[in-house]
């Protein structure tokens, strides 16, 4: 099979994924939007929606970890006033770079901060952040749970944890629209746009290989995190997961 990850060796994954993502960045946005047929924006509006972060008044510091090109916090920019502040960390200086010209061109610059960093070992205090999300970012990490556990380290006490992923679609026929998207489609898809399937295979062998929803939930409430719930998206293809740090 052209899968090229399945075999690699643990410690030979984040490069493999860091090349993926160097290589897609410059046309990054555009192949979600085409994959995801624009449900990830839909998706990505229902994860502010449940964090709700407070619109002024009180200031909230959010730390997006894989953050890319910036969807999740120019999101979370918008929904708040000055008082909201984000900083984007993400692992790929490719994927930083189009996302430092998406939060300038949006004028947000002074409420947005980029900052490389691997979401295993993040580069900043304990206690620092109000809330924590990360979106279709921790399935492309090594070691899960340590990257909960910095997760659960960073964030405030009452702070809040939200973790957008694909995850298991159990509609029956829905289901095999999906398997025939991910398996059929998408490939070829990456193929067109990129010139390359290979990294839109990776995308697809990911995405099989993530905890299913309860499992998933379970990992989060072993790094320490109370009221741990989910919600499905779109029956099931994705789920957004929550929890708090009391
Ligand atoms: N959150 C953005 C969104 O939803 O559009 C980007 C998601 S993109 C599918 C996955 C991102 O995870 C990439 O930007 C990649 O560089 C980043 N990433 C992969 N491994 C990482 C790690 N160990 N630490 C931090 N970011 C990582």
């Amino acid at each position: 099979t052209s899968f090229g990850f399945r075999n690699v060796a643990e410690g030979e994954r984040q490069g493999l994924v860091n090349e993926v993502f160097a290589k897609v960045a410059q046309r990054y946005d555009l192949m979600n939007d085409l994959m995801s047929g624009g449900l990830h924006r839909l998706w990505k509006d229902d994860l502010i929606g449940w964090l709700a972060p407070p619109r002024s008044g009180r200031a909230f510091r959010l730390l997006d970890v894989a953050g890319g090109t910036g969807d999740v916090a120019l999101r979370f920019a918008r929904a708040t006033d000055t008082d909201g502040t984000a900083v984007i960390c993400d692992i790929s200086p490719e994927m930083l770079d189009v996302g430092r010209h998406r939060v300038a061109d949006a004028g947000l610059d002074g409420r947005i901060e980029l900052v490389e960093g691997n979401a295993e070992a993040l580069p900043f205090p304990d206690r620092a952040f109000d809330a924590y999300t990360i979106a279709f970012g921790i399935r492309n990490v090594t070691h899960i749970d340590q990257a909960l556990r910095e997760a659960y380290r960073v964030l405030k006490p009452g702070g809040r944890f939200l973790c957008l992923e694909f995850s298991e679609c159990r509609i029956p026929l829905l289901d095999r629209v999906y398997d025939f998207h991910s398996f059929e489609v998408i490939p070829r898809l990456g193929k067109l746009t990129a010139g390359d399937a290979q990294p839109y295979e990776y995308l697809v062998e990911s995405i099989r290989k993530f905890p299913k929803q309860e499992r998933f939930a379970d990992m989060i409430r072993a790094a320490g995190f109370s009221q741990v719930k989910y919600r499905n998206l779109s029956g099931g293809i994705a789920a957004m997961h929550s929890g708090w740090r009391i």
